[in-house]
């Protein structure tokens, strides 16, 4: 049994935690800000309550039909991303990671839009525990995201999306900024985790997330100092 009140979270004893879990599954709308917020706030913390809680979540996702289970593995994926680096988690033992990766592959292959399947992705990441891309893949969504040149450390943009493929250092939405071409990855030559992701999202028909990868973690040049680097690298 879980000795709840010795548990924490976000707001301090995690006592009401099985009873905001019964509220969740009864009725998700009205209580899933409370629960992301005591569990894993912002996505990015996680307390010794949100390890004990991932068995409950899920059977909460389990008995749940796969578009309206997205939001408990979200929130699965961010508590076990912040696991890794938890002594408190890695007293606890397993955390179910293997069932919660089951799950989420089901539940890829139903229709959904690309910035749910690019979430559902990076719960996946970690649920394999791929760090790197357990928590850069939301990029994904917003088509961009940055990274600092390794020899003169100007912030570069990468844009991966409708906008195009470039990198640049200036305000891209300027007409007259510097832009330099990204060079994607071959995800046929790439293996890991950009294969297994680029091979998932086409088998998923999720075509523009697909194209995105290759362009997300390729190689850029500077605009400001010529360098080329690899963004993965930087990302890293
Ligand atoms: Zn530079």
């Amino acid at each position: 049994m879980t000795d709840w009140p010795r548990l924490s979270d976000a707001y301090g004893s995690a006592e009401g935690v099985p009873d905001l879990l019964d509220r969740y599954e009864a009725d998700p709308e009205a209580v899933s800000t409370e629960l992301v917020d005591r569990l894993c706030p912002m996505y990015d913390t996680a307390f010794s309550a949100s390890f004990a809680a991932l068995p409950r979540l899920l059977g909460i996702a389990a008995g749940r039909a796969a578009g309206e289970r997205l939001e408990v593995l979200y929130l699965a994926g961010a508590i076990t991303r912040c696991a890794r680096s938890s002594p408190e988690a890695a007293q606890m033992g397993t955390l179910e990671a293997a069932a919660f990766c089951r799950l989420t592959e089901e539940t890829l292959t139903t229709p959904m839009t690309a910035v749910d399947y690019v979430f559902l992705l990076q719960s996946w990441m970690a649920f394999q525990g791929a760090e790197v891309w357990d928590r850069n893949l939301e990029n994904l969504a917003e088509g961009e995201h940055e990274v600092d040149c390794p020899y003169c450390g100007v912030m570069l943009t990468i844009v991966f999306g409708e906008e195009g493929h470039f990198a640049s250092s200036e305000d891209y939405a300027n007409p007259k900024a510097q832009r330099s071409p990204l060079r994607p990855i071959d995800p046929a030559q790439a293996g890991g985790a950009v294969q297994q992701l680029y091979r998932r999202a086409l088998a998923d028909g999720q075509r523009v997330v697909a194209h995105g990868l290759p362009y997300m973690f390729g190689q850029a040049v500077c605009t400001d100092c010529g360098t080329e680097l690899s963004v993965l690298d930087r990302r890293a």
